[in-house]
C-alpha cells in the first residue's frame, strides 16, 4: 500500500475498518460474556465461577516477551488491545510472557511499562492493577498437562529429535505415530513426574499432546507441550526443570486471566485450531468454563523505511550504527519519543491505518502525516536559521542609531491568539538562510538579489544592495538597506509590495544552538525484504549535526517540548542532551514530505 499525507487521503484512511470492533459489537449484542465470573485474580474455573460477574465488558491483553525495547509494530498492538478495552468498557491486561527461562532484563520490563504509559494507556481497571507474568502460572500449566495425560490426550515421547522430525510428515504426506504414543496413562504420569523431578536428561524426551498425526494442519500432529530444560528462571529460580511450550502456555494464560479476545498477528493463524482444542479439553476436564478466550489474528504492521525485528534492531545498537535504543532514528517507542513523536500522533496513526486480515506495507509518510496533523495545531512557532549567511543592514546606524535593537513581535501560533506573542529584536546584523540570496537570480526567484526587495518576517522590508565574497568567490555576507516605515504591524507597512518573505535571527540577540537534522535511517523502502542485508541500505546522511542560531525565546525550551521552526519543520528539545537554558534540538520531521515521488 502506498499513500500520501494530504488531507484527502487522511480522510480516506480514517474510514479503514477495524473488523475487530464489528466482531466485539456482535458478541456483546448477543450477550456472549454476560454473567461471566471474575475472581479479581487469575485462576481456574472453581475460582471464577464462584465469583461475582465480571464488571469488565471484555478483557484483552498485551503479552510482550521482555527481551527488547518495544517498537512501532508493538505500538499498533498496544493501541489495538488497550484501545478496544477502553472503547468497550473493558480492561487490557499487561502480561509479561516470560515462560522461556532465558535471561530477562529489568531494563526491558521497565522500558515496556514506561512505553505503554507514555502512549496513554493503563492496565488499571475496576480497582485492580492487571499486571501479570506468565511464569506465575507454571503450577497451573503443569496441572493442565497432567489433566491431559489423565484423559489420554498427552504422552511422553522418547523419539530422538531426528526421528520426530522424520515422522512429522510434510504438507502433502501424513505423519507417522510415535512408538511411544500408546503408553498407558499411569506410565505417562509416572515418567512426566520424573521429568519434573529432574530424573531425565535434557532432550531425552518431551511431553506431546495426542491429537492426530494425519491432520492436514501440521500444528495438530501431536505438538510438543513440555520440554526438559535445566535452566534457572528469573522468577521461579530452580523450581522447574521442565518448561511449557509457548503454544501450550499462551491459551492457558489467557483462560486463567479470563481474556475474552486474544488478539495476535497472522503467523498464529495455523495455531488457532490447537488453541481451541486445548482450551476445549481443559474445559471438559473442569479446569476452565465457557466462554473460553477467542484467538483473533490481524495483519502485523510493516512500515516502509523501517525495520521492526527486535533482533535486527539489536544489531543496529550493538554494532553502533545508531546511538542506542533511543536514538531518534530508531523505530522504538523510546526512539520515536526522543525524535519528537507525540502519543497522540502515534494513536492517530494506528487509527488511520486500521486493522485488517491482509498483510500490507504502510507508507512511512502516513506516520509523519499523523505527526504533522497533531503538531500543527499545538506546536509553538519559532524562527531558526539552518544554513546561516550573514546579512548586514548598512543604513541601520543612520536610521536608528548605532547599537539599536528594534523590538518585534510574532504570534506564538498563527491560529491560536490565546497562546500569546513572542518577542525578539531586529539588529543591524542578522542571519538568513544561504538559499535566500542569489547574486544572479534564477527565473522566478523572489527573495534577495541585488536591487530586489523582500520582507524580513515580522520586521521591515529590506532592499538588497549586493554582497561580500571571500577569495574563492563564496558569498560571506549579503548587504541590504532597511526601507523606512515598512515595519510589520504598523500603519502603511504594506504600502511597499514585495513577493518574498525571509526568516531570520539576529546575530547579536539570537541563541547559538546545536541542531540534529534527522532523516530516514534507510534509503530503501523495504530494507530487509527477501532476506537481504539491511545494513547495505543504511542512509549515510540520516544524521547531520549543525551549529547555528535560533530565536532567543527558545532558550527556555523545556526538554521534550516541540516547536515548529517556521518554514523548516517540527523540532523538539532533546530529552537527554538539553540543559536548562541550553537546549539541543532534534528535527522531528520537515513540513512537507520530501520523499514523495
Ligand atoms: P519480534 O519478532 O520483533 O521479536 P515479537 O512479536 O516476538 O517481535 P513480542 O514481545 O512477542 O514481540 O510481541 C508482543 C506483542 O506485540 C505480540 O502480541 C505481537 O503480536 C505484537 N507485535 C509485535 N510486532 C508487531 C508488529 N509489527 N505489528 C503488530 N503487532 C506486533
Ligand atoms: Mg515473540
Amino acid at each position: 500500500m502506498s499513500a500520501n499525507n494530504d488531507k484527502s487521503s487522511a480522510a480516506g484512511a480514517a474510514q479503514t475498518t477495524n473488523f475487530l470492533k464489528n466482531i466485539i459489537e456482535g458478541e456483546l449484542a448477543e450477550g456472549k460474556f454476560a454473567g461471566r465470573g471474575w475472581a479479581g485474580v487469575p485462576g481456574e474455573r472453581s475460582l471464577h465461577d464462584a465469583a461475582s460477574a465480571d464488571p469488565a465488558k471484555i478483557r484483552t491483553r498485551f503479552p510482550p516477551e521482555p527481551n527488547g525495547y518495544l517498537h512501532v509494530g508493538h505500538a499498533k498492538s498496544i493501541c489495538l488491545n488497550f484501545g478496544l478495552a477502553r472503547d468497550f468498557g473493558g480492561v487490557c491486561h499487561m502480561r509479561f510472557d516470560d515462560t522461556n527461562p532465558e535471561k530477562e532484563d529489568m531494563e526491558y520490563v521497565n522500558s515496556i511499562l514506561d512505553a505503554i504509559q507514555w502512549l496513554g494507556f493503563s492496565w488499571e481497571g475496576f480497582g485492580t492493577q492487571h499486571q501479570y507474568q506468565a511464569s506465575d502460572y507454571f503450577d497451573f500449566m503443569y496441572h493442565a498437562a497432567e489433566l491431559l495425560i489423565e484423559r489420554g490426550f498427552a504422552y511422553v515421547d522418547q523419539q530422538t529429535p531426528d526421528e520426530m522430525r522424520a515422522n512429522r510428515g510434510t504438507l502433502t504426506e501424513p505423519g507417522k505415530d510415535s512408538p511411544w504414543r500408546n503408553r498407558s496413562v499411569e506410565e505417562n504420569l509416572r515418567i512426566f513426574r520424573e521429568m519434573k523431578d529432574g530424573k531425565h536428561a535434557e532432550g531425552s524426551m518431551i511431553l506431546r499432546a495426542k491429537i492426530d498425526m494425519a491432520s492436514p494442519n501440521i500444528n495438530l500432529r501431536d505438538p510438543a507441550i513440555y520440554r526438559i530444560k535445566f535452566a534457572e528462571h528469573h522468577n521461579t529460580g530452580s523450581k522447574w526443570c521442565i518448561y511449557p511450550m509457548y503454544t501450550f502456555a499462551h491459551p492457558i494464560e489467557d483462560a486463567l486471566e479470563r481474556i475474552t479476545h486474544s488478539i495476535c498477528t497472522l503467523e498464529f493463524e495455523d495455531q488457532r485450531p490447537f488453541y481451541d482444542w486445548l482450551l476445549a479439553q481443559l474445559r471438559d476436564a473442569g479446569m476452565f468454563s465457557d466462554p473460553l478466550p477467542r484467538q483473533i489474528e490481524f495483519a502485523r504492521l510493516n512500515l516502509t523505511y523501517v525495520i521492526t525485528s527486535k533482533r535486527k534492531l539489536m544489531q543496529l545498537v550493538t554494532e553502533k550504527h545508531v546511538d542506542g535504543w533511543d536514538d531518534p532514528r530508531m523505530p522504538t517507542i523510546v526512539g520515536l519519543r526522543r525524535r519528537g513523536y507525540t502519543p497522540e500522533a502515534i494513536q492517530l496513526f494506528c487509527e488511520r491505518i486500521g486493522v485488517s486480515k491482509g498483510d500490507s506495507w504502510i507508507d512511512y509518510s502516513i506516520l509523519e502525516g499523523a505527526l504533522r496533523d497533531d503538531l500543527d495545531e499545538k506546536a509553538p512557532r519559532a524562527m531558526a536559521v539552518l544554513d546561516p549567511l550573514k546579512l548586514k543592514l548598512s543604513n541601520w546606524d543612520a536610521l536608528f542609531g548605532a547599537g539599536h535593537a528594534e523590538p518585534c513581535t510574532a504570534p506564538v501560533h498563527p491560529h491560536h491568539p490565546e497562546m500569546g506573542e513572542r518577542q525578539f529584536k531586529l539588529t543591524s546584523e542578522i542571519w538568513i538562510e544561504r538559499e535566500d540570496f542569489q547574486e544572479v537570480p534564477e527565473k522566478g526567484f523572489r527573495r534577495l538579489f541585488p536591487d530586489n526587495m523582500a520582507r524580513l518576517k515580522y520586521g521591515y522590508v529590506i532592499k538588497c544592495t549586493g554582497c561580500e565574497k571571500d577569495a574563492e568567490g563564496k558569498v560571506t555576507a549579503v548587504l541590504a538597506e532597511i526601507v523606512p516605515d515598512t515595519k510589520s504591524g504598523t500603519p502603511g507597512s504594506d504600502s511597499v509590495k514585495v513577493k518574498g518573505v525571509i526568516t531570520w535571527v539576529s546575530a547579536s540577540e539570537g541563541m547559538p544552538v546545536e541542531i540534529r537534522l534527522y532523516d530516514r535511517l534507510f534509503t530503501e523502502a523495504q530494507p530487509d525484504a527477501g532476506g537481504r542485508n539491511f545494513l547495505e541500505a543504511l542512509n549515510p546522511t540520516s544524521k547531520t549535526v549543525i551549529q547555528t542560531w535560533v530565536e532567543p525565546s527558545l532558550a527556555n525550551a523545556a526538554a521534550g517540548t516541540s516547536f515548529q521552526f517556521e518554514r523548516h519543520g517540527y523540532f523538539v528539545a532533546d530529552r537527554k542532551d538539553s540543559a536548562p537554558g541550553k537546549p539541543v534540538f532534534n528535527r522531528t520531521t520537515t513540513l512537507k514530505d520530501s520523499w514523495a515521488k
